[in-house]
């Protein structure tokens, strides 16, 4: 067992960390359940149709123009007056409240994401491989089966257990709803946003590769051992980057108004996987979307991060600042392709060959285990050292 190997080559040094990092992640769980006990959330069942928009707006974090907006009433409609009197139904008003509920934020859900991405990068940088073993014993190094743990605890928790909300892809998709004044608090909304683009600039992108939920969902589909002959054929990260950012470029046109002339209309919305963990599947296009992005991630690597997600392509950027991530030592490295043919995408090659502007990587660590030469490592790039510098930075 490689889990076994691996833990029976830890240094006394590595075991204290191993167990550092667990007792802390209790801690900040604990912290985290305290928190949310002194949080009282409303209910649906307490607002009804004698109500203004106004009264019930701020009582569930949005503004007057994205309630009138969930209710399909006129963005400008007077916001003081009964809803009953602009023809809202009880069933249209729960509906509508339950839905905006349901982005609202666990602040639970916060923490759990600090634990696992702490233990993400303390895996990643000091636990992965053993202190002082050799490369003949590379086999053992990053056992799979940690990995696995967490992603499947970031599924059940962070997914189906806290719900939907906060999750990265939202997050950005909230800044950018501020921005067409759908929420009443644009710089929590900043706050939040700046949260998760710091779990991508600590551990290269360990927020989408250890801990969002759909993230860890669409890991584990694609971990299973079928389709392997399929699982090698590769999507160029220029299409995948081109849809994806071509996506984003449609959702900013109509989102603002600028064509379709309807400002606040969220793409996202008709498209958005995560209501998954809500079990929620309204409109119909939102079961379509998950059933295609599970069934693919069969055989292509994490297609909705891939093709869909803004926060992918965001992170993506954010990620040429992460301190800790996959570098390679350009000095050590004979261009042999271990790496390149482990890695599930094109990030393990970008960054071999030194592109400017390599592919995402997930710090899923398929690479970190295969070099003959010990050329590939996790850890604190080296600024300044032109030789093992970070490709990205080496040619920029
Ligand atoms: S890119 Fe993937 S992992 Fe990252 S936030 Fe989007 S869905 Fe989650
Ligand atoms: S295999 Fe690819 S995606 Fe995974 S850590 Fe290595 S370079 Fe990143």
């Amino acid at each position: 067992m490689v889990i076994m190997s691996w833990f029976s080559l830890l240094s006394k040094r590595q075991r204290y960390t191993l167990l550092g990092t667990v007792v802390m992640m209790v801690v900040i769980v604990a912290l985290g359940l305290r928190a949310t006990a002194a949080i009282e959330e409303p209910s649906a069942e307490t607002f009804t149709t004698e109500m203004p928009i106004r009264q019930i707006a701020p009582e569930i974090g949005v503004t007057g123009r994205a309630l009138a907006r969930e209710l399909k009433l006129d963005l400008d409609v007077p916001k003081g007056k009964p809803l009953k009197t602009l023809g809202v139904s009880e069933e249209q008003l729960q509906h509508a409240v339950e839905h905006l509920l349901s982005h609202k934020d666990t602040t639970l859900k916060y923490f759990v994401y600090v634990a696992l991405s702490l233990f993400a990068v303390v895996f990643l940088t000091e636990l992965g491989r053993p202190d002082g073993s050799d490369v003949k014993e590379r086999k053992s190094w990053y056992p799979r089966a940690p990995y696995l743990l967490i992603l499947l605890i970031s599924v059940i928790v962070c997914g189906f257990l806290l719900g939907k909300s906060p999750n990265p892809m939202e997050g950005f998709v909230k800044v950018l709803k501020s921005a067409v004044g759908l929420y009443p608090d644009p710089a929590i909304k900043m706050l939040a946003f700046l949260f998760f683009i710091s779990l991508v600039v600590v551990g290269n992108k360990v927020i989408c590769g250890w801990t969002c939920p759909l993230g860890a969902l669409q890991e584990l589909i694609f971990s299973l051992p079928i389709l392997r002959r399929v699982k090698r054929v590769k999507f160029r990260f220029g299409i995948t980057n081109t849809v994806r950012a071509l996506l984003f470029l449609v959702v900013l046109l109509l989102l603002f108004g600028i064509v379709g002339g309807r400002k606040g209309f969220v793409v996202y919305h008709y498209m958005n996987a995560f209501d998954l963990f809500n079990l929620g599947f309204d409109p119909i296009t939102i079961p379509i979307t998950i059933v295609v992005v599970l069934v693919v991630a069969l055989a292509v690597y994490r297609p909705f991060c891939h093709f869909i997600c803004p926060f992918g392509l965001v992170s993506w950027l954010a990620e040429k600042l992460s301190v800790a991530r996959v570098n390679v030592d350009q000095e050590k490295c004979t261009k042999c392709g271990a790496c390149v043919k482990a890695c599930p995408s094109e990030a393990a090659k970008g960054r071999v060959e030194r592109k400017k502007l390599p592919a995402d990587c997930f710090s899923c660590m398929r690479c970190l285990n295969v070099c003959p030469v010990d050329a590939i490592e996790y850890g604190v790039r080296k600024r300044g050292l032109a030789k093992n510098a970070d490709p990205a930075e080496a040619s920029g």
